[in-house]
């Protein structure tokens, strides 16, 4: 099993991620209940992230899944990172902002890859990111934030979906079938 990997969202999605669909307070309170349920470390590499020298210690970043054959991105929970780790989960960004190196490094490190492995990987995971930001759009699945391990209410699941729709992404919804 892979330690710490990269995840690429299809580019169709980007921008709903639940930091933009929640509002600032809903955010607030799901970041936080994430930090406490980890002990405020990251959950990948057991790092307090303070001392990486960040304004912030752990990060919230959400869990996806992804369905290729039903095109269905499914959140299934949210876990607290530290800075570095966090970064390497969001690797095109780091790339954009000439962060890639040092993310390398960390996931070299993390997985205890040589440079060759950790290339390839970052290769195969760009080139599945092709293959899913191409073709049919993708649904979003944010059922597991009314679940019975959300911290949030069902009333605000149900506005974060709403929000998700009116950027004219479909949603899965409660009755249909898996
Ligand atoms: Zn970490």
């Amino acid at each position: 099993m892979i330690k710490l990997k990269i995840e690429l969202v299809p580019s169709t999605l980007w921008g709903m991620n639940l930091r933009s669909l929640l509002t600032r307070g809903e955010w607030d309170k799901l970041r936080r209940w994430s930090y406490g349920k980890a002990d405020n470390r990251c959950e990948i590499c057991n790092a307090s992230g303070l001392e990486q020298n960040r304004r912030h210690a752990v990060e919230c970043h959400e869990r996806w899944e992804y369905d290729d054959i039903n095109r269905i991105q499914k959140l299934v929970g949210v876990i607290s990172l530290c800075p570095r780790c966090h970064q390497v989960k969001h690797f095109g960004r780091a790339l954009s902002v000439g962060a890639g190196r040092y993310a390398i490094q960390h996931l070299r490190d993390i997985n205890d890859w040589s440079v060759e492995k950790a290339q390839q990987y970052v290769e195969v995971e760009f080139r599945l990111h092709t293959l899913r930001s191409v073709g049919p759009a993708w649904r979003l699945d944010l059922r597991w934030l009314a679940g019975g391990e959300s911290p949030l209410s069902v009333e605000t699941a149900g506005r974060a979906s709403g929000k998700a729709v009116s950027a004219g992404v479909s949603i899965v919804f409660d009755d249909e079938e898996e």
